[in-house]
């Protein structure tokens, strides 16, 4: 069997698995062991699966393989975080990230829930390549187990926020959480889903009450400004995102996270700091700002600049006068482009490496 054709067991779950093992002829006890080899013991090769027969590691080297997505490049920051390139079987390619912090002993892995994205926001890297297709439960996962595996460290959180709006792929996106729990074994409260505020999508994910964080990537709390820098939110106005979210956080209990992106001149008034705190007065929420990580347009451009240290201090002030948290957020990896909206900055340039 061709490489392309075979089945891969990472990112798979334990019934998808139970299933190819049946087809296979194999009970399902055999399925839980191939499971354990995947998840507890991070195998390379079907070959390390050494409780399986010869026989049945031989037939499954013939139909299966470990992973197909293939790490086409690998860029390791001064801070230590670590910027994946993933080509996956049809040559398209999708980045993720690995990310420590000094101040906290876990690791975090960010990963893409899509190629290319349709929301084209324009600050983001990633808005500019447009809308390729969506990414499967199992790519998704394995995003997370190819870092593992490459890296040797355990992934203790894992954010949603790499190439693509995760509410427009909603299905293999809950599919790939219940997997995260279930076999990579990261908890829904280690999860944090990222949306542009995608209504239908925020919608869908409350129907499964998960204990995960939503995170609604806001950015101007006024609809001209946020329609100029996040397009496809003319879809829904402001109030029925705002009620959609109110919502959200009622049917689960859980406190959503709003990220706001500090542009220089567009997004960082003092009267936006008011408003901001006004549209979140009655939501249960924490506020995270994001300080603009230099990003450039396909023709090289710088496309915002980053507000000075006094006026994000001064924002954030004002937006903290409702009551909520507010917090600027900690940057990881700036020098390889790995930080919020700077993902496919260095794609064109991993291509050539
Ligand atoms: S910021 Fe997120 S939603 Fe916006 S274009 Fe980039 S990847 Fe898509």
């Amino acid at each position: 069997m061709q490489e392309d054709d075979k089945f891969a067991l990472s990112g798979k779950s334990l019934a998808e698995l139970t299933d190819f093992c049946r087809e296979l002829g194999l009970p399902a006890f055999r399925a839980r062991q191939i499971h354990s080899w995947i998840y507890s013991k991070w195998v390379s090769s079907t070959d390390q699966m050494t409780d399986l027969s010869q026989a049945i590691r031989d037939k499954l080297k013939q139909v299966a393989t470990i992973s197909k997505l293939k790490i086409a490049h690998l860029q390791i920051s001064k801070d230590g975080t670590r910027k994946y390139l993933f080509e996956l079987p049809d040559g398209k390619l999708v980045e993720s990230v690995l990310m420590s912090f000094h101040d906290r002993p876990t690791l975090s892995a960010c990963v893409s829930s899509q190629v290319g994205c349709a929301v084209g926001c324009t600050f983001c890297a990633t808005g500019y390549m447009g809308f390729i297709r969506n990414l499967s439960a199992a790519e998704i996962v394995d995003q997370v187990m190819c870092i593992q595996r490459e890296s040797g460290k355990r992934v203790a959180n894992i954010v949603y926020m790499g190439q693509g709006e995760p509410l427009l792929n909603v299905e293999p996106v809950i599919e790939s959480l219940a997997i995260m729990g279930e076999s990579v074994g990261i908890g829904a409260r280690h999860i944090t889903v990222s949306t542009s505020g995608i209504v239908p999508g925020i919608r869908r994910l409350a129907q499964e009450k998960l204990q995960i964080t939503l995170a609604l990537s806001l950015h101007a709390p006024d609809i001209e400004t946020r329609q100029e820098i996040v397009p496809i939110t003319k879809k829904w106005g402001l109030p029925e995102l705002m009620n959609s979210l109110r919502d959200y956080a009622e049917t689960t209990g859980r406190r959503v996270t709003i990220e706001y992106v500090m542009l220089a001149g567009k997004t960082d008034s003092p009267e936006q700091a008011k408003m901001l705190a006004d549209l979140t007065a009655d939501i249960h929420c924490n506020i995270n700002l994001i300080p603009y990580n230099p990003t450039r347009n396909p023709e090289g451009q710088l496309l915002y600049e980053r507000p000075s240290l006094a006026a994000q201090q001064r924002f954030k002030e004002l937006a903290s006068r409702s009551g909520k948290t507010v917090t600027v957020r900690l940057e990881r990896g700036t020098d390889i482009d790995a930080a919020c909206g700077q993902l496919h900055n260095v794609f064109d340039q991993a291509r050539k490496d």
